[in-house]
């Protein structure tokens, strides 16, 4: 199974990983991006770590 983090440190605030996650699990708010939902309900489609341009957001196999 895959799970996602954002690091609070590196998000830059654009929200498109947010907007794109196919699992609707990460959220945004005050301009930080968060895992809003259960981060083992990531798919690992990776879609949020090709959008990041912070590379703030990783996708770790479990
Ligand atoms: S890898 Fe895909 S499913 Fe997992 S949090 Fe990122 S966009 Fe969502
Ligand atoms: S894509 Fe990266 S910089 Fe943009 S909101 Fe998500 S974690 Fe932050």
């Amino acid at each position: 199974m895959f799970v996602v983090t954002i690091d609070q440190d590196k998000c830059e605030g654009c929200g498109e990983c947010a907007e794109s996650c196919p699992a609707d699990i990460l959220g945004f708010e005050n301009g930080k991006a968060f895992v809003s939902g259960d981060a083992n309900d990531c798919m690992g489609c990776e879609t949020c770590v090709s959008v990041c341009p912070a590379g703030a957001t990783s996708i770790e196999e479990k």
